[in-house]
């Protein structure tokens, strides 16, 4: 196979996207570049050292931010592995410690936070998209939820692809999450099947069955003490130096991993630096211990783990067919010596780059091992690139591709770099199409070619928009577009390929609609219904346009004309007449469980876009002319309950809470997690509980056991007024029975009786860091348990204090209010209630 051959046939490898040539518009104009870049040498080196390895290392981790990613920056950064993480779930059920989202709202934003850590960890992430629903203690509790063939399936399946040379894994079978110990278990199962042609055949139509050679877990030993034993026969272990300063970045492969960690923010707060992150371990020595993982298995006839071993492939030799791959694309060197350590000469290095590749030949055996070849010639092409200084970038004029409606795309080609550059060849992939695009042929020194293709979006484009309705099928990253140009340099021929996600949403899209659910109680019944939308219009024109809001029986409730300017977000307040004035009709909700708000285009009549919004009308009473005041921590969903009951509320800032007349509410709630969220809460605590002492209710939500618990280094007092100290106990399981032990105490009889009833369809979990300890003036008024535990009576806490009362409460009553539970919501109230007669 001759040169040009071969580079097609990779081409056709990398994107294989069907054939379809149309016309093109094009308009074309050159340039001079902005600016000569210079040539980054963080980046040339990457990309050289790139050139020196053929593995691929894959780490499993159930959540985003439970992967290794100082081993994954130490073999990228330091050996040129090519790394891939695999994350058995987005992390959508887990809490957020920045902001209002949860769910599959949060799983948008942990996989855009985990995005920005792979890069710095220069690693590829992948997602098996199970679904995760919040803690689980054990492995068979998950599976009941993931369904373990199911997930079995999905983890070979990118195995099979990805192929990767040695697994690597924090999680062991037994310890964590259920999530965790699930995943443990899976990849062990995993590692046998992907070579299995009798598992899951019908994945071998288009796949190989792959036998990876390694899988490592890690072995945690305690930071300062006894360390997994290397000495030891019975286990084989790879240690890996987190301490050790990458002579390229200036910085060591812990600090960048600790600066990828952080991209994980919504699961904060990060140590700050490595210093702090060896305070926080209690380490005196001023180095992190060696990341140690134990070989758990190994493909029949793999070579044995040298004793030393640092990294997972240390002692794998090549594969026949890896022989032929390095015997035809054996890395570069000049006067012997490896290409790396000429990055100062760029000039020299992109030399020794043409002239290698120009005398590369293929053998048919490489194309047997296809995917260290694509692998490969992925970065040959960027490292022909950046020496070269020739870079291709593909951008869409508008944010949002709009379906039936045109975008323009610019695509440039810069050339930076001393020597010209001959444009063989040039395509535009996307929206179903695969274009030539006509360019300038040859390209000087320091100038720029763009050209611009215009292209319809079909109408029948699917929407990524709302991003948390595409958690799962992955359409929320965008649709992918790509640029692709075939390039040539002194008869050194390489591709470039510049990918663009793009977002397709409706003309106007309804970002955010508040409250959803809307729930409404006998003490707002008859009231006006508000709503606040977040809109935005994705056209380059202004819009003008009705919204409009109906409900389950199709009867519209509202005509509201709206104006919005193009390309920018709006908020615009919505409010109609109680469609179901009356106890009655609001308790029949048979034909009302949603209401749905709709954007119609002027003139048309065209519905643009339709959200629907969840309307829970709840029997929940609370005492009449309450004066409430709230704390808010990540969301609103303490005043969107607190405006359903009905009630007199006002948010509370920390500077309220030090100087304002705090007499003037019968009851304060601080957040979940509040004291977290607020630092400067703790300071203030105590006219908090001087409120209490007063006659004040203080109802504190829940909050982690390190985030309560009295610490003389964080000047953290007792915060309750007896004393409480909390654990890491949980009920994960919703429907955990609860059982009633004061049923006649009146927070369970005003002015809502609770019973039973009220702890039907939960969402989630029961509640979480259950205090452990506490003093003996709380009473507690039921207990709880997950299957086979024992029972924990900590959820709900109520003591007198002077002349108030003082509630704390582990149970995770945000979720339940957030997701209108009723059930809460009469809870909820009982608790502002309490102490009010
Ligand atoms: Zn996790």
């Amino acid at each position: 196979m001759n040169n040009r051959n071969f580079l097609r046939a990779v081409c056709a490898l990398t994107l294989s996207i069907p054939f379809l040539v149309s016309e093109v518009s094009f308009a074309q104009e050159a340039s001079p570049a902005p600016a000569t870049p210079t040539v980054n040498k963080a980046e040339l080196h990457q990309a050289l050292l790139d050139l020196t390895n053929s593995y691929t290392v894959m780490c499993v981790a159930a959540h985003p931010d439970d992967e290794d990613g100082t081993t994954l920056t130490v073999l990228r950064r330091k050996h040129g592995v090519h790394t891939v993480s695999l994350f058995s779930t987005f992390g959508e059920g887990g809490q957020n410690a920045v902001g209002p989202e949860l769910y599959e709202e949060l799983g948008v934003i942990r996989t855009q936070e985990t995005i920005k850590a792979s890069q710095i960890q220069g690693s590829e992430p992948f997602f098996l998209g199970m679904k995760d629903f919040g803690f689980s203690k054990s492995a068979d509790e998950t599976f009941k939820v993931w369904g373990h063939d199911e997930a079995l399936r999905r983890m070979v399946l990118r195995i099979r692809e990805l192929r990767p040379d040695a697994i690597i894994t924090n999680h062991d079978t037994t310890r964590g999450h259920g999530h965790h110990q699930a995943t443990g278990q899976l990849i062990i199962e995993a590692f046998d099947a992907a070579a299995d042609p009798k598992r899951f055949p019908e994945q071998l139509n288009q796949l190989k069955t792959w036998q990876t050679q390694r899988l490592f877990v890690r072995a945690f030993g305690s930071p300062t003490g006894p360390q997994p034993d290397r000495s030891s026969a019975a286990d084989k272990i790879l240690a890996v130096d987190p301490n050790e300063i990458d002579p390229v970045r200036g910085t060591s492969f812990a600090e960048q991993a600790l600066v990828a960690l952080q991209q994980h923010a919504s699961q904060g707060p990060w140590p700050k630096s490595i210093e702090e992150l060896l305070r926080m371990r209690r380490i005196e020595t001023g180095k992190l211990p060696l990341i140690r993982y134990r070989l758990l298995r190994e493909a029949r006839g793999a070579p044995s783990l040298p004793a030393d071993a640092t990294t997972p492939f240390a002692g794998l030799e090549p594969s026949e067919v890896t022989e032929a791959v390095a015997a035809n694309f054996g890395p570069p060197k000049i006067d012997g010596r490896p290409l790396t350590e000429f990055v100062d000469q760029p000039d020299r290095v992109l030399a020794s780059l043409i002239d290698w590749r120009a005398s590369q030949t293929l053998s048919d055996t490489v194309l047997e091992e296809v995917h260290r070849l694509r692998l490969r010639e992925d970065r040959v092409n960027r490292a022909l690139g950046i020496a070269s200084g020739v870079s291709l970038t593909l951008t869409a004029r508008r944010a949002a591709l709009v379906p039936g409606v045109n975008t323009t795309f610019s695509i440039s080609i810069s050339n930076s770099g001393a020597r010209g550059v001959q444009v063989d060849g040039l395509r535009f992939y996307g929206l179903g199409e695969n274009l030539p695009v006509k360019a300038a042929d040859n390209l000087l020194p320091d100038t720029e070619t763009t050209v611009t293709v215009d292209r319809t979006t079909p109408k029948t484009a699917t929407l990524t928009v709302p991003k948390e309705a595409h958690l799962y099928d992955e359409l929320f990253l965008g649709i992918k577009l790509t640029a692709f140009a075939e390039l040539e340099i002194d008869g050194a021929r390489f591709t470039l390929n510049a990918p663009l996600n793009a977002e397709v949403a409706p003309a106007v899209e309804i970002k955010r609609i508040s409250p959803s659910p809307y729930v409404w109680t006998p003490a707002t019944l008859g009231r006006k219904w508000a709503f606040k939308l977040d809109l935005i219009n994705h056209s380059e024109t202004p819009f003008s346009g009705l919204a409009q809001i109906s409900t389950g029986n199709n009867l519209v409730w509202i005509d509201e004309q709206i104006r919005l300017k193009p390309n920018e977000p709006s908020k615009v307040q919505l409010g109609f007449n109680d469609p179901f004035p009356s106890r009655e009709l609001a308790a029949d909700q048979r034909n009302a469980k949603l209401a749905e708000v709709a954007i119609i285009a002027s003139g048309s009549r065209e519905t643009i876009t339709a959200r629907r919004v969840p309307a829970v009308y709840v029997n929940a009473r609370v005492k009449s002319r309450l004066r409430v005041g709230y704390i808010a921590s990540f969301d609103e969903t303490l005043k969107n309950s607190l405006a359903g009951l009905g009630v007199d509320a006002k948010e509370l800032m920390v500077d309220n809470v030090k100087n304002a007349d705090l007499s003037a509410y019968q009851t304060i709630i601080i957040d979940n997690r509040g004291y977290e969220a607020h630092p400067e809460l703790v300071a203030a605590n105590s006219r908090l509980l001087d409120f209490v002492n007063a006659g004040g209710t203080l109802i504190v939500f829940y909050h982690k056991d390190n985030e309560w618990n009295p610490d003389p280094k964080k000047n953290r007092p007792q915060l309750a007024p007896y004393p409480i100290s909390l654990g890491g106990e949980r009920v994960t399981v919703e429907t955990a029975p609860i059982k009633f032990t004061q049923p006649r105490h009146p927070l369970l009889n005003f002015p809502n009786r609770i019973g039973p009833a009220d702890f039907k369809n939960w969402v989630q979990e029961r509640g979480l860091y259950y205090p452990k300890v506490w003093d003996s003036h709380y009473t507690t008024l039921f207990t709880t348990n997950d299957p086979g535990e024992a029972p924990l009576t900590g959820g709900l806490l109520v003591a007198q204090y002077g002349k108030g009362n003082y509630i704390y409460t582990s149970m995770v009553w945000y979720r339940q209010l957030r997701a209108g539970v009723p059930g809460a919501y009469r809870m909820f109230a009982n608790m502002i209630s309490h102490g009010h007669k």
